[in-house]
């Protein structure tokens, strides 16, 4: 489903930084794989290359055989595809929650407006926000706005979903009903991949945990393995850390 080979991508304002050091990674449909690593060690701009809001500059990325470094690769097809949940949720502020997940269905998927605020509110049921569906984003927790922000990247039948510290700006007793959506989907069958600190999750959910350091992947394994024997150093070191 995820097929990326040697990719980089260096920034270069404020300063030099290459923040992807010959990245290869593959995904099969339906795994879950979680990425750790320190700050700064290039998770995010892993994940952002995947639906382009990054685009890498060497190498080639395949989501379900479609090159979506291809100048001709539409990019409102790639963003359908891939779904993606940040840390700050991104809402639209002036729309109502119903409204923040119709928008892209009616616009880009080019639904009509029935069809749309009926698989809306499936959405907004499976996530367990229904209730709340004429409200603002402001008028909900952090952790309800969180499961609207899945709910929205849900509308759009993506086929891989990306979850970017989806927890880390939630207050603690809300982190749980967003992972509880994320292991629904994860059961499900999604194609998921998560940068999270939650190492409960990790355990639980990934198929593969991925470790990054300095842009690259220094190791890989199945939780069960990575967690109590990790081989690399650097790896053994972040855990210590964090564990
Ligand atoms: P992580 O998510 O693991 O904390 P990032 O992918 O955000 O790491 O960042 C990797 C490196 O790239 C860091 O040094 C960061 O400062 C730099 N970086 C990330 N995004 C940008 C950007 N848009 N412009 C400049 N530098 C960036
Ligand atoms: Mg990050």
């Amino acid at each position: 489903m995820i097929d990326v080979q040697n990719i980089f991508k260096t920034f270069y304002v404020p300063h030099e930084v290459q923040a992807l050091h010959n990245v290869s990674y593959h995904v099969n449909p339906g795994e879950v794989v979680v990425v750790i690593g320190p700050s700064g060690s290039g998770k995010s701009t892993f994940l952002r290359c995947l639906n382009r809001l990054e685009y890498a500059d060497e190498g080639q990325i395949l989501i379900d055989g479609v090159d979506i470094l291809a100048p001709k690769t539409d990019i409102n097809k790639i963003r359908m595809e891939v779904g993606m949940v940040f840390q700050s949720f991104n809402l639209f502020p002036h729309l109502s929650v119903l409204e923040n997940v119709t928008i892209g269905q009616t616009s880009v998927r080019k639904r009509n407006k029935a069809e749309s605020v009926e698989s809306a509110m499936k959405l907004l049921n499976k996530v367990g926000i229904h209730d709340k569906a004429h409200v603002h984003p402001a008028q909900l927790s952090g952790g309800q706005q969180q499961r609207v922000a899945i709910a929205r990247a849900l509308a759009m039948d993506p086929k891989v979903m990306l979850f970017d510290e989806p927890t880390s700006a939630l207050d603690p007793e809300m982190i749980g009903e967003v992972l509880d959506v994320m292991k629904t989907l994860a059961t499900e069958g999604m194609t998921m991949v998560v940068v999270t600190h939650e190492m409960g999750f990790a355990r639980e959910v990934a198929d593969h945990v991925v470790f990054m350091d300095e842009g690259k992947v220094i190791e890989v394994g199945p939780p069960e393995h990575f967690f109590t024997s990790p081989e690399h150093d650097r790896t053994k070191l972040f855990l210590s850390q964090i564990l």
